[in-house]
Protein backbone atom coordinates (compact mmCIF):
# COMPACT_ATOMS: atom_id res chain seq x y z
CA UNK A 1 0.00 0.00 0.00
CA UNK A 2 1.27 3.26 -0.99
CA UNK A 3 -0.19 7.00 0.57
CA UNK A 4 0.44 9.97 -0.29
CA UNK A 5 -1.10 13.23 1.34
CA UNK A 6 -0.42 16.77 -0.75
CA UNK A 7 -1.48 20.05 0.75
CA UNK A 8 -4.54 22.58 -0.65
CA UNK A 9 -7.79 21.94 -3.02
CA UNK A 10 -6.26 22.73 -6.27
CA UNK A 11 -2.11 22.69 -6.39
CA UNK A 12 -2.64 19.57 -4.11
CA UNK A 13 -4.68 17.84 -6.68
CA UNK A 14 -2.44 18.71 -9.93
CA UNK A 15 0.42 17.26 -7.52
CA UNK A 16 -0.89 14.39 -6.04
CA UNK A 17 -2.06 12.79 -9.28
CA UNK A 18 1.32 13.41 -10.82
CA UNK A 19 2.57 11.62 -7.73
CA UNK A 20 0.57 8.58 -7.99
CA UNK A 21 1.47 8.37 -11.76
CA UNK A 22 4.94 8.29 -11.30
CA UNK A 23 4.29 5.90 -8.06
CA UNK A 24 2.25 3.42 -10.62
CA UNK A 25 5.12 3.68 -12.79
CA UNK A 26 7.28 2.13 -11.15
CA UNK A 27 9.13 5.40 -9.45
CA UNK A 28 10.02 5.32 -5.84
CA UNK A 29 8.64 7.69 -3.05
CA UNK A 30 11.22 9.98 -3.38
CA UNK A 31 10.65 10.28 -7.48
CA UNK A 32 6.84 10.64 -6.83
CA UNK A 33 6.70 13.35 -4.63
CA UNK A 34 9.00 15.33 -6.78
CA UNK A 35 7.12 14.44 -10.12
CA UNK A 36 4.29 15.83 -7.99
CA UNK A 37 5.62 18.88 -6.96
CA UNK A 38 7.57 19.30 -10.16
CA UNK A 39 4.50 19.44 -11.72
CA UNK A 40 2.69 22.06 -9.84
CA UNK A 41 5.75 24.15 -10.15
CA UNK A 42 5.68 23.69 -13.73
CA UNK A 43 2.06 24.54 -14.07
CA UNK A 44 2.26 28.26 -15.05
CA UNK A 45 -1.73 28.25 -14.30
CA UNK A 46 -1.15 27.72 -10.48
CA UNK A 47 -0.61 30.88 -8.96
CA UNK A 48 0.76 29.21 -5.88
CA UNK A 49 4.22 27.52 -6.23
CA UNK A 50 7.16 27.63 -9.04
CA UNK A 51 6.65 28.82 -12.47
CA UNK A 52 4.04 32.05 -12.14
CA UNK A 53 4.03 31.98 -8.78
CA UNK A 54 3.67 35.82 -6.45
CA UNK A 55 6.95 37.13 -6.43
CA UNK A 56 8.82 38.95 -3.87
CA UNK A 57 8.39 42.88 -2.96
CA UNK A 58 10.73 43.81 -5.69
CA UNK A 59 8.87 41.95 -8.46
CA UNK A 60 11.18 39.04 -8.32
CA UNK A 61 10.19 35.47 -7.48
CA UNK A 62 12.38 33.45 -4.73
CA UNK A 63 11.25 29.85 -4.68
CA UNK A 64 12.35 27.60 -2.17
CA UNK A 65 12.16 23.61 -1.30
CA UNK A 66 13.08 20.51 0.34
CA UNK A 67 13.15 16.80 0.99
CA UNK A 68 13.79 14.47 3.39
CA UNK A 69 13.91 10.30 3.79
CA UNK A 70 12.64 9.39 6.76
CA UNK A 71 14.71 5.65 6.83
CA UNK A 72 18.19 7.78 7.45
CA UNK A 73 17.18 11.23 7.70
CA UNK A 74 18.81 12.24 4.36
CA UNK A 75 18.06 15.93 3.46
CA UNK A 76 18.33 18.44 1.22
CA UNK A 77 17.28 22.07 0.25
CA UNK A 78 17.21 25.28 -1.54
CA UNK A 79 16.82 28.49 -0.63
CA UNK A 80 15.50 32.07 -2.06
CA UNK A 81 16.46 30.76 -6.15
CA UNK A 82 15.29 32.52 -8.76
CA UNK A 83 14.98 31.77 -12.07
CA UNK A 84 15.15 28.12 -11.78
CA UNK A 85 12.52 25.37 -11.92
CA UNK A 86 11.59 22.57 -10.61
CA UNK A 87 13.39 23.50 -7.35
CA UNK A 88 12.00 20.73 -6.29
CA UNK A 89 14.53 18.78 -8.36
CA UNK A 90 17.14 21.00 -6.95
CA UNK A 91 16.34 20.28 -3.84
CA UNK A 92 16.93 16.62 -4.60
CA UNK A 93 19.92 16.92 -6.38
CA UNK A 94 20.63 18.56 -3.02
CA UNK A 95 20.65 15.64 -1.29
CA UNK A 96 21.35 12.80 -3.36
CA UNK A 97 24.69 15.06 -5.15
CA UNK A 98 26.30 16.94 -2.35
CA UNK A 99 26.98 16.31 1.53
CA UNK A 100 24.95 19.24 1.97
CA UNK A 101 21.75 19.78 3.48
CA UNK A 102 21.07 23.76 1.89
CA UNK A 103 22.32 25.69 -0.87
CA UNK A 104 21.08 29.22 -0.70
CA UNK A 105 20.23 32.00 -2.94
CA UNK A 106 22.53 33.02 -5.85
CA UNK A 107 24.94 30.02 -5.23
CA UNK A 108 22.36 27.84 -5.62
CA UNK A 109 21.22 29.08 -9.27
CA UNK A 110 24.90 28.74 -9.93
CA UNK A 111 24.55 24.98 -8.55
CA UNK A 112 21.32 24.56 -10.68
CA UNK A 113 22.86 26.05 -13.69
CA UNK A 114 25.88 23.83 -13.54
CA UNK A 115 24.06 20.78 -12.92
CA UNK A 116 22.24 21.62 -16.15
CA UNK A 117 19.28 22.97 -15.24
CA UNK A 118 18.23 26.37 -17.87
CA UNK A 119 17.20 29.62 -16.10
CA UNK A 120 14.28 30.88 -17.16
CA UNK A 121 11.70 33.31 -16.49
CA UNK A 122 9.89 32.35 -14.18
CA UNK A 123 7.12 35.30 -13.90
CA UNK A 124 4.37 35.67 -16.18
CA UNK A 125 2.18 38.41 -17.23
CA UNK A 126 -0.72 37.63 -14.78
CA UNK A 127 1.87 37.70 -11.44
CA UNK A 128 3.62 40.53 -12.63
CA UNK A 129 0.20 42.30 -13.19
CA UNK A 130 -0.60 41.54 -9.39
CA UNK A 131 2.25 42.60 -8.75
CA UNK A 132 1.87 46.26 -9.95
CA UNK A 133 -1.60 45.93 -8.18
CA UNK A 134 0.21 45.22 -4.94
CA UNK A 135 2.47 47.85 -5.17
CA UNK A 136 -0.19 50.97 -5.44
CA UNK A 137 -1.85 49.43 -2.37
CA UNK A 138 0.75 47.60 0.06
CA UNK A 139 -1.95 47.18 2.40
CA UNK A 140 -3.59 44.74 -0.01
CA UNK A 141 -0.79 42.34 1.71
CA UNK A 142 -3.19 41.96 4.51
CA UNK A 143 -5.65 40.44 2.05
CA UNK A 144 -3.02 37.62 0.69
CA UNK A 145 -1.62 37.36 4.19
CA UNK A 146 -4.62 35.98 5.67
CA UNK A 147 -6.34 33.85 2.34
CA UNK A 148 -3.67 33.46 -0.24
CA UNK A 149 -1.89 29.99 0.49
CA UNK A 150 1.82 29.33 -1.95
CA UNK A 151 3.15 25.73 -0.89
CA UNK A 152 2.56 22.57 -1.55
CA UNK A 153 3.94 20.46 1.27
CA UNK A 154 3.65 16.18 0.62
CA UNK A 155 3.72 13.29 2.49
CA UNK A 156 4.61 9.74 1.03
CA UNK A 157 4.05 6.46 3.37
CA UNK A 158 5.12 2.96 1.37
CA UNK A 159 6.01 -0.18 3.27
CA UNK A 160 7.05 1.72 6.65
CA UNK A 161 9.01 4.20 4.37
CA UNK A 162 8.45 7.46 4.63
CA UNK A 163 9.03 10.64 2.60
CA UNK A 164 8.55 14.20 3.28
CA UNK A 165 8.99 17.38 0.31
CA UNK A 166 7.87 20.83 -0.09
CA UNK A 167 8.07 23.67 -2.83
CA UNK A 168 7.17 26.86 -1.60
CA UNK A 169 6.91 30.99 -3.05
CA UNK A 170 7.37 32.01 0.37
CA UNK A 171 4.84 34.40 1.49
CA UNK A 172 3.57 37.04 -1.06
CA UNK A 173 5.61 39.99 -1.34
CA UNK A 174 7.46 39.07 1.31
CA UNK A 175 10.66 41.15 1.61
CA UNK A 176 13.67 39.80 -0.95
CA UNK A 177 15.54 37.01 0.49
CA UNK A 178 13.31 35.89 3.23
CA UNK A 179 12.96 32.64 3.81
CA UNK A 180 10.44 30.73 5.51
CA UNK A 181 9.34 27.33 7.08
CA UNK A 182 8.95 24.96 4.44
CA UNK A 183 12.63 24.18 3.15
CA UNK A 184 13.91 24.10 6.79
CA UNK A 185 13.99 20.70 8.27
CA UNK A 186 11.99 20.27 11.52
CA UNK A 187 9.30 23.33 10.48
CA UNK A 188 8.25 22.73 7.58
CA UNK A 189 8.61 18.89 7.07
CA UNK A 190 10.13 16.12 9.17
CA UNK A 191 9.97 11.89 8.29
CA UNK A 192 11.17 8.87 10.77
CA UNK A 193 10.17 6.18 9.64
CA UNK A 194 10.66 5.41 13.46
CA UNK A 195 7.60 7.19 14.29
CA UNK A 196 6.24 8.79 10.87
CA UNK A 197 6.17 12.08 9.49
CA UNK A 198 4.64 15.39 9.13
CA UNK A 199 4.36 18.93 7.25
CA UNK A 200 2.98 22.54 7.40
CA UNK A 201 1.88 25.11 5.23
CA UNK A 202 0.85 28.78 6.26
CA UNK A 203 2.28 31.31 8.05
CA UNK A 204 6.32 30.67 7.48
CA UNK A 205 7.48 32.57 10.51
CA UNK A 206 5.41 31.30 13.25
CA UNK A 207 5.44 27.64 12.02
CA UNK A 208 9.16 27.62 12.35
CA UNK A 209 9.14 29.18 15.61
CA UNK A 210 7.29 26.27 16.88
CA UNK A 211 9.33 23.84 14.74
CA UNK A 212 5.75 22.38 14.45
CA UNK A 213 6.52 19.62 12.07
CA UNK A 214 9.59 17.74 14.36
CA UNK A 215 7.12 18.75 17.05
CA UNK A 216 4.16 17.11 15.88
CA UNK A 217 6.70 13.70 14.82
CA UNK A 218 8.06 13.97 18.32
CA UNK A 219 4.16 13.79 20.07
CA UNK A 220 3.80 10.66 17.55
CA UNK A 221 6.74 9.00 19.06
CA UNK A 222 5.43 9.92 22.78
CA UNK A 223 2.34 8.00 21.78
CA UNK A 224 -0.40 10.39 20.12
CA UNK A 225 -2.30 9.19 17.22
CA UNK A 226 -1.02 11.90 14.02
CA UNK A 227 -4.58 14.03 15.02
CA UNK A 228 -4.02 14.81 18.55
CA UNK A 229 -0.12 15.17 17.69
CA UNK A 230 -1.37 17.85 14.80
CA UNK A 231 -3.91 19.45 17.74
CA UNK A 232 -1.19 19.80 20.15
CA UNK A 233 1.01 21.80 18.00
CA UNK A 234 -1.68 23.78 17.01
CA UNK A 235 -2.69 24.84 21.00
CA UNK A 236 0.91 25.07 21.68
CA UNK A 237 1.14 27.74 19.35
CA UNK A 238 -2.15 29.38 20.18
CA UNK A 239 -1.19 29.77 23.89
CA UNK A 240 2.34 30.13 23.23
CA UNK A 241 2.53 32.55 20.08
CA UNK A 242 -0.25 34.98 19.98
CA UNK A 243 0.06 35.92 15.93
CA UNK A 244 -0.79 32.60 15.03
CA UNK A 245 -4.26 32.99 15.86
CA UNK A 246 -4.28 35.61 13.75
CA UNK A 247 -2.59 34.04 10.86
CA UNK A 248 -3.37 30.10 9.22
CA UNK A 249 -0.69 27.92 10.58
CA UNK A 250 -1.82 24.30 9.42
CA UNK A 251 0.12 21.26 10.69
CA UNK A 252 -0.38 17.69 9.01
CA UNK A 253 0.81 14.13 9.84
CA UNK A 254 0.93 10.26 9.12
CA UNK A 255 1.99 8.15 11.40
CA UNK A 256 4.35 4.98 9.74
CA UNK A 257 1.13 2.50 9.82
CA UNK A 258 -0.97 5.10 7.77
CA UNK A 259 -3.09 6.88 10.31
CA UNK A 260 -3.58 10.70 8.98
CA UNK A 261 -4.25 13.90 11.00
CA UNK A 262 -4.58 17.95 10.25
CA UNK A 263 -4.73 21.10 12.55
CA UNK A 264 -5.10 24.45 11.54
CA UNK A 265 -4.51 27.55 13.45
CA UNK A 266 -7.78 29.09 11.87
CA UNK A 267 -10.06 28.84 8.85
CA UNK A 268 -9.73 25.66 7.11
CA UNK A 269 -7.33 23.37 5.01
CA UNK A 270 -7.71 20.78 2.38
CA UNK A 271 -5.62 17.71 2.67
CA UNK A 272 -5.55 15.42 -0.68
CA UNK A 273 -5.01 12.04 0.44
CA UNK A 274 -3.86 9.18 -2.39
CA UNK A 275 -4.09 5.52 -1.29
CA UNK A 276 -3.23 3.16 -3.91
CA UNK A 277 -4.60 4.95 -6.80
CA UNK A 278 -8.44 6.05 -4.82
CA UNK A 279 -8.23 10.08 -4.36
CA UNK A 280 -10.43 11.36 -1.85
CA UNK A 281 -10.22 15.63 -0.42
CA UNK A 282 -10.24 16.06 3.22
CA UNK A 283 -11.14 19.33 5.00
CA UNK A 284 -9.79 20.10 8.14
CA UNK A 285 -11.73 23.07 10.07
CA UNK A 286 -9.87 25.46 12.80
N1 LIG B 1 4.79 28.34 4.69
C1 LIG B 1 5.06 29.16 3.53
C2 LIG B 1 6.06 30.22 3.91
O1 LIG B 1 5.85 30.88 4.92
C3 LIG B 1 3.85 29.79 2.92
C4 LIG B 1 2.62 28.91 2.72
O2 LIG B 1 2.53 27.82 3.27
O3 LIG B 1 1.72 29.34 2.00
O4 LIG B 1 6.99 30.46 3.19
Amino acid sequence: MTTILSTWKEPGEVAIRAAWKKRDTGGGLVDALEAGLAAAELDPNLIMIGLGSLPNAEGDLELDASIMRGSDYLCGAVCAVRNIVPVISLARKVMEDTPHVMIAGEQARRYAIEQGFEPRQTLTGEVIARWEEWRESPERIKVYEHTHSDTVTMLGLSEGKMVAASSTSGLPFKQPGRVGDSPIFGAGIYADDEVGSAGATGNGEELWKAVASFRAVEFMRQGMSPQVACERVIEHMIRRQPRAQELPCVVFAMSRDGEIGAATTKDQFDLWICQDGEFEMKTFVA
